[in-house]
């Protein structure tokens, strides 16, 4: 069924991405064209010919250094090319076109995007917007060409797997910042839309459903726009009154426990990417110095915002079943990696992008035999 043929064109065309991912993980951050000028050495600038630009084997042919400087070249970026290649296999291999029609397709986009972001991220520590958005569109719009029986989700699956995604990762991010504030108010304030706006839907969401936690957060939405200004809930206060509501949601006095938190995951998740969404298109025309502007200003957080956005991505790929095994892996790889560079010494911290990146592409994979594995364990 799947030619050798078409897995080694596959394989070249996913390095030669990598090689292109390579230049979007140096000069996006930078707010550098990613077309031009043309790559050049790190160390002394030489231009690079074709022949020094053949993904992997350029690298090994000049055994990792300039042919100019003779200066050493990052092993990473054989690696980065390598991985794409790997993935690019990995997806053909797993869902071929002659079987899948065009399911591979936005897979294929999405990971080659996934590759940049973990690259930037484990650089800079961010996850740029101009990566993470329009890769969640991307997702979505990509849950319409899968093919029925390739286990991916379809449309209304997707939606909802990818604002469960983000509301699961944007309550980790305002709970623990609460709790690394030791519970005092946060001093984020966005205007028209910012995170008053999540919490109100995360507390609309645990008391009444999703429905309510949309409606309240647009209804403060229209009073600040109204009253030009931001109108200010106290985040503990906030809190305090959602952690009530989940617990009488857990009762199921009036909503069903999932109801209630379905509602608050969905709601915030949503209103998050939402919120997102909006600033990342206000500041698309101007050309803005700090690009951490719209970061918590250096408010101790539990997770970072793009991880939020990141996994909204991963849960319109995955559905939420297999999103939830992916947070799942996702946590004890990045708890293994944390004892691992600790170990080793090495003084960098890893983002949890990249970990949340992996778990999910095992999930990709292999969700659906770790769940069935796990559930047999529990004897269900
Ligand atoms: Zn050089």
């Amino acid at each position: 069924m799947r030619s050798v043929l078409s897995l080694v064109f596959i394989g070249v065309l996913g390095a030669l991405i990598g090689s292109f991912g390579n230049v979007v993980i140096y000069r996006l951050p930078r707010q550098e064209s990613i077309v031009f000028p043309g790559s050049h050495c790190p160390h002394c600038g030489h231009q690079l010919s074709a022949l020094e630009l053949i993904p992997i084997i350029s690298w090994l042919a000049l055994r990792g250094r300039c042919r100019n400087c003779r200066q050493g070249i990052s092993p990473r970026y054989p690696l980065i090319e390598a991985l794409m290649a790997a993935g690019f296999v990995l997806i053909i291999w797993r869902w071929p076109l002659e079987l899948y029609s065009f399911t591979a397709l936005p897979l294929l986009v999405i990971y080659a995007m996934l590759v940049m972001m973990s690259g930037i991220d484990i650089d800079q520590q961010i996850l740029p917007d101009s990566l993470t958005l329009p890769a969640i569109a991307l997702a979505l719009a990509g849950s319409l060409l899968y093919a029925p029986d390739s286990g991916l989700p379809r449309l209304n699956e997707a939606i909802f797997a990818a604002a469960l995604g983000a509301g699961i990762i944007v309550l980790i991010n305002r709970l623990g910042g609460l709790i690394l504030r030791r519970f005092s108010d946060t001093k984020e304030r966005l205007w028209p839309i910012g995170m008053d706006q999540v919490n109100i839907a995360a507390l609309g969401g645990v008391l009444g459903g999703w429905r309510w936690g949309l409606g309240l957060a647009l209804a403060s939405l229209i009073a600040n726009l109204a009253t030009r200004r931001t109108l200010h809930i106290s985040e503990p206060a906030l809190y305090g009154l959602w952690f009530v509501g989940l617990i009488f949601g857990s009762t199921g006095l009036w909503l069903s426990p999932l109801t209630a938190l379905n509602g608050t995951l969905l709601a915030a998740g949503v209103v998050a990417i939402v919120g997102a969404a909006f600033w990342w298109l206000r500041d698309l025309g101007k050309k803005i110095e700090v690009a951490e502007s719209d970061e918590a200003d250096e408010e101790p957080i539990a997770m970072g915002f793009g991880d939020v956005k990141l996994a909204a991505i991963l849960g319109a790929v995955l559905g939420w079943q297999n999103l939830l095994v992916a947070l799942l892996l996702s946590f004890i790889f990045g708890a293994l990696g944390g004892l691992i560079l600790r170990a080793f010494g090495g003084g960098r911290q890893v983002p949890f992008g990249p970990y949340l990146t992996l778990g999910g592409l095992v999930a990709l994979f292999y969700g659906t035999s770790l769940l069935s594995w796990y559930l047999g364990l529990l004897g269900l």
